[in-house]
C-alpha cells in the first residue's frame, strides 16, 4: 500500500479554496493524505476550519489569532478561544506567535510607536492562546518570523504544561537544535523542496524521529514544481519525497515518522 502523510497546516477556509473544496479532498484522498489540519487566523477563520472538519472526515481544526492580525483582534480572546477548543475536531491551538517580519507602514497620523504598538498586542495574544492551551490541554502550534528569541522567551514558561510545533521551519540548524531541546517539534513545508532551501534541509537533517511533521501552509509556498502556484494538501507528497532524500529513507518510513508525530503531537488526532 502506498505510505499515508498528512498535511498539518492547511488554510482551507481561505476564499482561495471555496470553489473547489470538494475536488481538492478528493485529490488529497487519491493521494493517500489521509489527515489534514484546517489552521484558523483569527476567531471568525477558526470556526470556519471547525465547521470543514464537521462537514469532511478528514480535516481536523487548531483555533487562534495569527499575530499578523493582530490587530484587529479584541483585547481578551481567551472565553471565546476556549470555547472553540473544547470542539472535538480541535486538536491544537494557534497559530500564534510573534512576527517582527510583515509589519505595516505606519500611515500619516498614525503613532510613531506602531510596530512597537503591534508586537505588543502580538505578545498578549500570544500569552492567551498559551494560557488556553494549557487549560484546555492542547499543544500549540507556533508562527514566527524574525523573531526567534522573542517567542521562546514568551513560550518557555508554559512548556511545563503545553508544546509548540514550530510551523514553516526555515531557521536553520543551530535554531532547531534549540526548539528541539525544550521538548517542541518543527515542522517542514514546500520550502523543503526548494533548491536554495539548504539550512532548511540542515534543519530536517538533524531533527530525529518523532520530532518533525510535514505540511503545506496552504494556499502558500507550493513545493517543486508547483512552485508559485496556489498550493494544496495533496502536494504535501512532493515535501515528503525531499523528506526522504534527506533523512536516506523510503517514503513508508517517513510516512511512519511524520505521521507518528503529529499523532503524538495532536492526540486528538485519533
Ligand atoms: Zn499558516
Amino acid at each position: 500500500m502506498a505510505p499515508i502523510f498528512y498535511d498539518t497546516h492547511a488554510h482551507l477556509d481561505f476564499p482561495d479554496f471555496e470553489s473547489d473544496i470538494a475536488e481538492l479532498l478528493q485529490r488529497a484522498k487519491a493521494a493517500n493524505v489521509s489527515r489534514i489540519i484546517g489552521i484558523g487566523t483569527d476567531l471568525e477563520s477558526s470556526r470556519r476550519a471547525i465547521r470543514l472538519a464537521e462537514a469532511h472526515e478528514a480535516l481536523f481544526a487548531v483555533v487562534g489569532w495569527h499575530p499578523n492580525h493582530a490587530s484587529e483582534a479584541p483585547d481578551d480572546i481567551r472565553d471565546e478561544l476556549a470555547k472553540l477548543a473544547a470542539h472535538p475536531k480541535v486538536v491544537a491551538i494557534g497559530e500564534t506567535g510573534i512576527d517582527r517580519y510583515r509589519l505595516p507602514a505606519p500611515a500619516p497620523g498614525q503613532p510613531s510607536d506602531l510596530h512597537e504598538m503591534i508586537l505588543r498586542k502580538q505578545t498578549r495574544l500570544f500569552h492567551q492562546q498559551l494560557e488556553v492551551a494549557c487549560a484546555a490541554g492542547l499543544n500549540c502550534v507556533i508562527h514566527q518570523r524574525a523573531a526567534f528569541e522573542e517567542t521562546l522567551a514568551v513560550l518557555t514558561p508554559y512548556l511545563d504544561r503545553t508544546k509548540g510545533v514550530f510551523h514553516c521551519f526555515v531557521d536553520g540548524a543551530v535554531a532547531a537544535r534549540r526548539v528541539l531541546s525544550l521538548g517542541c517539534l518543527v515542522s517542514f513545508t514546500g520550502i523543503l523542496t526548494f533548491k536554495s532551501a539548504v539550512d532548511v534541509r540542515a534543519s530536517l537533517e538533524m531533527a530525529s524521529p518523532g520530532t518533525f511533521m510535514l505540511e503545506t501552509d496552504c494556499p502558500f509556498l507550493a513545493p517543486v514544481p508547483y512552485r508559485g502556484k496556489r498550493c494544496e494538501p495533496s502536494y504535501v507528497l512532493h515535501t515528503a519525497d525531499a523528506a526522504a532524500q534527506v533523512k536516506h529513507t523510503d517514503l513508508q518510513a517517513l510516512s511512519a515518522m511524520t505521521c507518528g508525530a503529529a499523532h503524538s503531537f495532536f492526540p486528538k488526532l485519533g
